[in-house]
C-alpha cells in the first residue's frame, strides 16, 4: 500500500533525521565521548523511588483525573504561590494541570492557541520541538533570531508580532545555550506581549537548573536560592501567562513523562480538554513519586553542575566564542570561521564525541550543542578532543 499517499501533508512536513542520526552514529561508537545528552546523568533521589514504588504496591496504578490528583496539585499550589507569587482558588480550579511532560504540556498549548494560519513567535535557536509542534497544529513558527548572546529580547521580537501572532514562546534557562534573562528582559517581554495582546508561554523546565552567579530574582521565595527570573513573576502576571514546566530534567526522571502548566484558567480548561482525549492524565505512578520529589534539594547537584560548567567554559574560551550559561547543562559555542556545525561535528563523531550540530537548533548552522550532563571523566575527554578539533583548523 502507498502509506506516502495516505498520510498527511502535515507529517510530511516534519522531518526528524537530523537528530535520529546522531542518536544511530552513538550507538554504533564503542565508549563514545558522549555529550550530546539532554538529560541529567545522576540517579533519582531515594525518596523519590521510594514513593512510585509505594504507589505501585499500594495499588496507585489505574487512570488518575485529567488534572492530576490531590496531593500533588496541592504541593504545585503551594509552590507557585510561593514561587511566583500567584494565587489560586479551591484545589480542583482549572488553573494547574499535571501534564504528560513537559511536551505534552507544550503540544496540547499550541494545539489550543494555533490553527492554520496562525503564528508563534518562538527563539533561534530553539529547543528541537518548538517549531515542529506549531506544524503540526498547521501554523507557523516565526523565529526570533537572537545571535549572538541568545537572549530573546521585546526588541526583538516586537517586529515580528503580526495580526496572525497568537503566542510568544519564552524559554530560561535555554536549551540550547543556558541563557538566563534578566528581572528587566522578563517584565519588557510581558509588557510587550500584554500591549499587543498576544499569550506568552514561558517554558521553564530547566528553572531548578540556575547558576547563583546569575542575576537572579531575589524578591520572591527562598533567597539563599538562586531563582531565574521569570515574565511570570509579576503582578497580574497569572492572566496573561502560561507557564511550563516538568520534573524529568530536575530530578533525573525524563522517562517519567511528567510535567505541568499553569495560567489563564480559560486557556487550561482547553488544555485539560485536549488531555482527556489524548494523554488522558499524567503517569499515575509518576505523579506519585513526583509528590516525593518535591521536598529533595537538588541544590548540591546545581552546584556540581556549576562546577563543570566553569570547567568547559574556562577551556572553550581559549578557542572561541561561547556565552556563559545561567542555567540548565548545556553550552553553545560557536564552530571555527569557514565551516559549519554539521562538518565540525562530523570530525567530532570521528574522535568519538558526540555533540550536535547548532543547524538541529537553528536555520544557521554556525554552532554546536554540548551537554555537561555528562560525567567529569568524559568532560575531560571532550576538553581534550575540542582542543585538537580547534587548533587543527
Ligand atoms: N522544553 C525544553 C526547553 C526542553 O529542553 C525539553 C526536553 N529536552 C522539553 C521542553 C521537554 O521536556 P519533557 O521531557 O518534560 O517533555
Amino acid at each position: 500500500m502507498d502509506i506516502g499517499r495516505l498520510v498527511t501533508k502535515r507529517a510530511h512536513a516534519v522531518d526528524a533525521s537530523g537528530i535520529r542520526r546522531i542518536f544511530q552514529l552513538g550507538a554504533q561508537i564503542e565508549d563514545p565521548i558522549n555529550l550530546s545528552i539532554g538529560q541529567p546523568d545522576f540517579s533519582v533521589p531515594e525518596p523519590i523511588k521510594r514513593a512510585a514504588v509505594a504507589a505501585i504496591e499500594g495499588d496507585f496504578n489505574g487512570y488518575t483525573q485529567t488534572q492530576g490528583i490531590a496531593e500533588l496539585r496541592e504541593k504545585l499550589v503551594g509552590w507557585l504561590t510561593r514561587d511566583l507569587g500567584w494565587s489560586f482558588g479551591s484545589p480542583g480550579d482549572p488553573e494547574l494541570l499535571v501534564t504528560s511532560g513537559t511536551s505534552g504540556a507544550l503540544f496540547l498549548a499550541f494545539l489550543s492557541l494555533l490553527g492554520p494560519g496562525d503564528e508563534a513567535i518562538i527563539p533561534d535557536p530553539y529547543f528541537v520541538m518548538y517549531p515542529h509542534v506549531a506544524t503540526m497544529c498547521g501554523g507557523t513558527a516565526v523565529r526570533c533570531d537572537t545571535y549572538p548572546d541568545f537572549r530573546m529580547t521585546a526588541e526583538r521580537i516586537e517586529p515580528l508580532i503580526t495580526a496572525r501572532t497568537k503566542l510568544v514562546l519564552y524559554n530560561a534557562p535555554s536549551n540550547p545555550a543556558g541563557v538566563v534573562g534578566s528581572v528587566q528582559e522578563c517584565r519588557d517581554l510581558l509588557d510587550l506581549c500584554r500591549r499587543k495582546g498576544v499569550l506568552l508561554i514561558s517554558d521553564e523546565i530547566y528553572d531548578e537548573f540556575t547558576f547563583d552567579d546569575f542575576e537572579s530574582d531575589a524578591t520572591v521565595g527562598d533567597p539563599k536560592k538562586a531563582r531565574c527570573p521569570s515574565p511570570a513573576r509579576f503582578l497580574g502576571a497569572q492572566d496573561d501567562v502560561l507557564v511550563i514546566r516538568g520534573f524529568g530534567k530536575t530530578y533525573g526522571v525524563t522517562g517519567w513523562r511528567m510535567g505541568y502548566a499553569a495560567g489563564p484558567a480559560e486557556l487550561i480548561s482547553h488544555i485539560a480538554k485536549f488531555q482527556q482525549y489524548t494523554y488522558v492524565c499524567a503517569p499515575s505512578i509518576a505523579q506519585h513519586g513526583c509528590i516525593a520529589a518535591m521536598d529533595v534539594d537538588m541544590g548540591p547537584t546545581v552546584a556540581q553542575y556549576k562546577q563543570r560548567r566553569d570547567r568547559l567554559v574556562e577551556a572553550l574560551t581559549q578557542w572561541t566564542d561561547v556565552v556563559v550559561p545561567g542555567g540548565a547543562f548545556y553550552l553553545f559555542p560557536r564552530v571555527p570561521e569557514g565551516m559549519t556545525g554539521t562538518q565540525f561535528v562530523e570530525r567530532a563523531i570521528e574522535r568519538k564525541m558526540l555533540i550536535i550540530p547548532g543547524g538541529i537548533f537553528s536555520d544557521q548552522d554556525t554552532h554546536f550543542r554540548l551537554s555537561f550532563a555528562a560525567s567529569e571523566r568524559n568532560i575531560e575527554r571532550g576538553i581534550e578532543v575540542l582542543g585538537e578539533l580547534f587548533s587543527s583548523v
